[in-house]
């Protein structure tokens, strides 16, 4: 029996890096560079350089197919957020946003329970979420990572209504509105990446969590990625395992020639799963 067929995505957050000045140079090299149709393509810039980097997408043949995304949204509609940035702000600028990354629940005390509306507030503004879930090394070696990481999705996707079969054919049919990204914290930014079976046990973790939540198919059609530290030379690990569906790429997410490889790697993946080509 055929599996589901969801789609290969590369996915490149910027983090605070890039300028409005060269942003959208950047943009349109890595869009050259990885210019495979077979793979979604998202870059996720500073909210700063969005319009730099959706423009210079626009003005290139190679940039269409790639996407822009944010990479965080406001828990709120509007208000007084001095600084912050609404989900319904981003419309126009960006297609998708990541939403609860690991360096945000650190560095701005994001719990599951806030991230579960900003998960609402984007896919009501017709974005599509990457959610970001991943254990603390101590909880690895504690044991503790399957439990961890089931808790931040019952968390954060508690009460969501599941992505439906209708969404396809709508600005959705490239990828449902929910891909999940798994980032163990111990791999991000530390070169140190996680083994492709650990990160396959826990896409079956995080399905099954789906399924318990009420999703179709028990979370067969939602996209599961890995993140943390993945390269050229890392990815393969990955993408070898058919539960993994992509990566979300930091650090060599700048970098051109990684970014060339790791699409090219993920084209023969997304071949080979039986893609059907962009329209
Ligand atoms: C990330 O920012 O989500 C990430 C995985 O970063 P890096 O690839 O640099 O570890």
């Amino acid at each position: 029996m055929m599996g589901p067929m969801r789609p290969v995505i590369v996915a490149g957050n910027w983090k605070m890096q890039t300028t409005p000045a060269d942003a959208g140079e950047l943009a349109a090299t890595i869009a050259r560079r990885t210019n495979e149709p077979d793979v979604v393509r998202v870059l996720c810039p500073p909210f700063v350089c969005l319009a730099a980097v959706r423009d210079a997408l626009a003005a290139d043949p190679a940039g269409r197919g790639v996407e822009v995304g944010a990479q965080n949204v406001h828990h709120e509609l509007a208000g007084a957020y001095t600084g912050e940035i609404s989900a319904p702000m981003l419309v126009g600028l960006a297609t998708w946003a990541i939403v609860g990354h690991s360096e945000r629940r650190r560095d701005a005390g994001e719990t599951d329970i806030l991230i579960n509306q900003k998960v609402r507030r984007a896919r009501d503004a017709r974005l599509h979420v990457i959610l970001c879930v991943g254990e603390q090394l101590a909880e690895r070696e504690a044991g503790l990572a399957e439990a961890v990481v089931r808790a931040q999705v019952q968390g954060c996707l508690d009460g969501v209504e599941p992505p439906s079969i209708g969404d396809q054919g709508s600005i959705y049919h490239r990828a449902p509105w929910l891909t999940i990204a798994y980032e163990p914290v111990w791999a991000i930014g530390t070169g140190r990446t996680a083994r492709g079976a650990d990160a396959a046990a826990m896409a079956g973790t995080i399905r099954r969590t789906l399924g318990d939540l009420g999703f179709a198919n028990r979370g067969e059609t939602t996209p599961v990625l890995y993140g943390g530290s993945v390269t050229s030379a890392t990815i393969d690990e990955f993408l070898a395992e058919p539960s993994i569906d992509g990566a979300l790429v930091g650090g060599a997410s700048l970098q051109p020639d990684e970014m060339a490889g790791i699409v090219a790697r993920a084209a023969l993946t997304a071949r080979g799963r039986g893609a059907q080509p962009a329209r």
